[in-house]
Parts: structure tokens; C-alpha cells; sequence
């Protein structure tokens, strides 16, 4: 692990599973019920399935909302106009309130933030709307339906150091799954894999960044 020096680095937050929670199941649930399907199975008809194949399309941006609802809906077999589909899919997100409080603390200290992450249209405005508060602390947003490139590929972490206006060596890029801390690495930046809260400040302690010990819950 580099230990940044002065200037601090920029760092690079993924979203999903990072700055807040999300679960497929909760958008299944509601779309599943009126065809007598638990959230459980429609997401496994899902999987089996291989939604992710159109869901990477939609992600880099190839595919229109309404493309990727009425191919989503095909491909499971159900029969829902696209406002239908697309309010049960956006509403999958809940706050990782740690992580939250650590973006406010970083901005505050004057660490330059940016948000890296593979989404799509539907997801991105439901985010940014829900999660306004805490992402008003980001610089930038790197979103892959609009640059057109996913994590892992070299592209998608270039960008998110360009547009920061660093070097990638001077950017430090935290995501929740190890493939795309390896693709970080491979890109030249440096990279921590989330898991939990705790472990999160020591490994950036450890990587010369001075951050305070904040509570896992909320204090009273
Ligand atoms: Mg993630």
C-alpha cells in the first residue's frame, strides 16, 4: 500500500455496497407480487435467466431505460408498462450511514471525493435524488452509463482520475468487490476492498490518511 504524502490524494468511492445498500430482491419483491412470484424466485428466474448480460449493456450505456425495461420484462416473463418497472427497480437503496459520515469528515479535511460507479440511468437518478445530501460531499461523479465503460476495465478508473485531474497513482479507489480493486490496481491506482466499517479506517490509516474513529451506529 502507497502512503500518500501531501497533497492528499484523491479518493474514490464505489456506490453500490460502499456508500449505500442495495438488493435486488426488494425491486423483485414488488414486481414478482402481482404474478403470484416471491421476490426470491423472480430474481433466481432472473439469474438463470442471465439478466446481468443486459443489465452490463445498460450499465454502459447502450441500452435506453425503456430498451432495458421491456428486455428485463421479456426475458422473466412479465407484463408491466416501463413506469411500472422502473419505480419498483429504482427503489433498492439504502444509506450506509458510516460510510456517510466518513464522506462528510473527508470533505471536510479537504480531500477531493469522487463516486465511481457501474449504474444506469434509472438507478443513478434514484440515487442521487435519495442520497442528495451525502453526495453533494462528491467532486465528481463517475457514472458508467454515461461514460460509457464498467469497472473492471482500465477505461472506467483512467476516467474517474481524469476528471479528478490526478495521475492515477495519486488516487485511491474503495469498492466492495475484490475484481474491481484488481482492476483499480491494474489501472495504476490504488485500491482497498471494502468489507467492513472498521477495517475500512485502519486500511486507510495505514495508507497515510488520518481519519477519526467514527462510530459503526449513529451516536445518541
Ligand atoms: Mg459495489
Amino acid at each position: 500500500m502507497t502512503l500518500f504524502k501531501k497533497p492528499h490524494p484523491v479518493l474514490i468511492f464505489d456506490f453500490g455496497n460502499v456508500v449505500a445498500y442495495f438488493d435486488y430482491q426488494k425491486a423483485c419483491d414488488v414486481l414478482g407480487r402481482p404474478f403470484g412470484l416471491s421476490g426470491a424466485d423472480l430474481l433466481e428466474r432472473a439469474r438463470t435467466r442471465n439478466y446481468v448480460a443486459i443489465l452490463q449493456q445498460y450499465e454502459r450505456g447502450a441500452l435506453t431505460a425503456e430498451e432495458f425495461s421491456e428486455r428485463f420484462c421479456t426475458l422473466v416473463g412479465l407484463d408491466l408498462s416501463h413506469q411500472e418497472f422502473a419505480a419498483a427497480w429504482s427503489d433498492i437503496f439504502w444509506l450506509n450511514e458510516p460510510i456517510a459520515r466518513l464522506v462528510e469528515y473527508l470533505k471536510q479535511q479537504g480531500y477531493r471525493l469522487v463516486l465511481g460507479s457501474n449504474t444506469n440511468a434509472l438507478h443513478a437518478a434514484q440515487f442521487q435524488n435519495q442520497f442528495a445530501e451525502t453526495l453533494a460531499h462528491f467532486d465528481h461523479l463517475v457514472l458508467s452509463h454515461e461514460i460509457g465503460h464498467l469497472k473492471p476495465s482500465a477505461e472506467f478508473y483512467l476516467a474517474c482520475a481524469s476528471v479528478a485531474g490526478e495521475a492515477p497513482a495519486t488516487c485511491l479507489f474503495i469498492d466492495d468487490l475484490a475484481e474491481n480493486v484488481d482492476g483499480a490496481k491494474a489501472a495504476g491506482l490504488s485500491a482497498l476492498h471494502f468489507t467492513e466499517f472498521p477495517t475500512l479506517l485502519n486500511d486507510l490509516r495505514a495508507a497515510g490518511i488520518d481519519v477519526p474513529s467514527i462510530p459503526a451506529s449513529k451516536p445518541a
